[in-house]
Order: structure tokens, then sequence, then C-alpha cells
């Protein structure tokens, strides 16, 4: 079952049948209901910069409850919950929709709820014929090609965002098929400095995990190297580490956040390994030679 030959652990592609049908229903659920909400929001404000950031937001929302109705059902199939994360996007869009379809037409007599896509395809090829969109900075008022080009982009970019946010989700996850539940002792490490050379880095993805025991103690800079380690919380025979070098833009003002620039995701290690990890704080840093310039 579990090959603990493996570097990486990988999800072990099991699932039930109801923890499916609760992954599904959440996913669906939620694409539904915030796509239904920024349906209504678009009939309100048109057109404008922040309805952009409303979908993104939206879609990212999605993404993340897809992710929790991933963990609920107990899912461990790539292909299935990238599915999930795929129909909860088309639910958002379908949603938005038949929301918006209806406040819109109820403006030009009784409102029009239809539930069927292709009826609602059909209105939307509608309107992006008849109708006459502006735009700021336009005269000119737009329909058709340009209209289809804007709603395909729309489109894509929800279906892509609560895809990729809920597979990003994931990524992290470990599940223990021994206990039948998802990892949740986490640690993390104090921050360590980046080393020298950066093929250190590449030793670690290929679990040589040597390195990272001579790194300092981070002090300052735009970089340092962060390691988390997980256990099962029940059986303790499951470990792994995230491990990654961290980078920020350089600004003055020291704010900007730190992101994973590259390094080694679920990386499994040995009880000893594990240990040995959980104890290193960093060596202790060599006193700076000159002056901070
Ligand atoms: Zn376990």
């Amino acid at each position: 079952m579990e090959d603990s030959d493996n570097v990486y652990y990988d999800p072990s592609g099991r699932f039930s049948l109801s923890g499916l049908l609760i992954m599904f229903s959440v996913a669906l659920g939620a694409g539904v209901l915030l796509g239904g909400v920024y349906g209504v929001l678009v009939y309100l404000s048109p057109v404008g910069i922040l309805n952009l950031f409303a979908m993104c937001w939206m879609a990212w929302l999605v993404g993340k409850i897809v992710g929790r109705g991933t963990l609920l059902g107990k899912v461990r199939n790539r292909w299935l919950y990238g599915l999930g994360g795929l129909l909860a996007g088309l639910a958002t869009i379908w949603a938005a929709w038949v929301c918006w379809a209806y406040f819109f037409s109820s403006d030009f007599g009784p409102g029009v709820l239809d539930l069927n896509p292709v009826a609602i395809w059909n209105y939307i090829v509608y309107i992006a014929e008849n109708a006459e969109w502006r735009f700021f900075g336009f005269d000119q008022p737009v329909n058709g090609i340009p209209m289809y080009i804007l709603w395909g982009l729309e489109a894509s970019l929800v279906v892509g965002v609560v895809y990729v946010v809920s597979m990003l989700y994931m990524s992290d996850k470990l599940f223990c098929e021994r206990c039948n539940c998802w990892v949740t002792e986490r640690i993390k490490l104090p921050r360590l400095d980046p080393p020298q050379d950066e093929s250190m880095i590449e030793a670690v993805q290929n679990r040589d995990i040597s390195g990272i025991l001579t790194l300092p103690a981070y002090t300052t800079g735009d970089k340092h190297i962060q390691v988390e380690l997980l256990k099962c919380q029940k059986c303790q025979e499951l470990y792994a580490a995230h491990v990654f070098l961290m980078a920020r833009p350089k600004r003055k003002d020291d704010k900007a956040k730190f992101m994973p620039v590259r390094g080694a995701a679920n990386l499994r290690l040995t009880l000893e390994e594990y240990q040995t990890l959980l104890e290193f704080k960093g060596v202790a840093p060599t006193p700076a030679p000159s002056p901070a310039v």
C-alpha cells in the first residue's frame, strides 16, 4: 500500500462514495451560492474594476471551499478533486448567469428564471447580439464578438481560479491511510538563513536533508529557508516535511510578504530525520565582522 521508498508523499487515490457525495455537494453548493451572489452584484454594478476583484475573490473562496469539502469527504484522488474544482467553477459561472439573467430580464418585464444551461446560453447570445454595452473611455457601444471575448475571459478566469486554488489547497495536505485521517500536526521551525550554494535545495528535493542542518538561524534579508514538519497525530508513523526557499521583493519598508520560490513539498521523512529536524533551530550565527551597510 504505502511505499516508503517514495521520496514524496502522494495521495493514495482512494475515496468512498459517501465521501465523494460530500465533496461534490460542498463544491457545487459553494459554486451555486457564491456564483449567484456574484450574478446579483454584476447586475447591480455592470461594469467596473471592482467586479474584477469581486470575481477573483469569489472564485478564490469557492476554490478554498472545494478544498474544505475534499478534506471533509476524505477524498485522496487528484483526478476526482480536480474534477470537483472544475465542476464547482462551472457551477459558479452557471449560477452567476442564471441570477444575472433573472434580474436583468425583470427590468423589461416579468423576470425569466431559467436553470437550463441551453436556455441560458441562448439568452447570452441574444443579449450579446442585441444589447449595446458601454465601457469607460469608449463612446462607441459594443456588442457581438467583443462581448463573447469578454465573457469568455470571465468564465475561463473563474473556472481557472477555482480549479487552481482548490488544487493548491490540497497540495500540502497529507492523509494517513493507516489511521484514516488527515495529518493535522504541523510544526513550523524557526526560519533559517538561505544556503550560499543553492544546490543544497536540489539535494533536499532528492531527499538529502543534511544540508539544512548546516544553516544558521535567519537574522535579516530578503530570503530565508522555511521548514514545516508534519506527522500523523494518531499513529505517529507518517512523517513528512515541506522545505522552501522563501523570498520577498526588495522594498524599503520590509513589509513585503515572503513567497515560496523553490523547494520540496510533502517530502517523506523517517522518524530519526523528523526528530533531528524538530530539534534543529539553526546553528549559532557567526558575528558579522563588518558593520551593516
Ligand atoms: Zn496515522
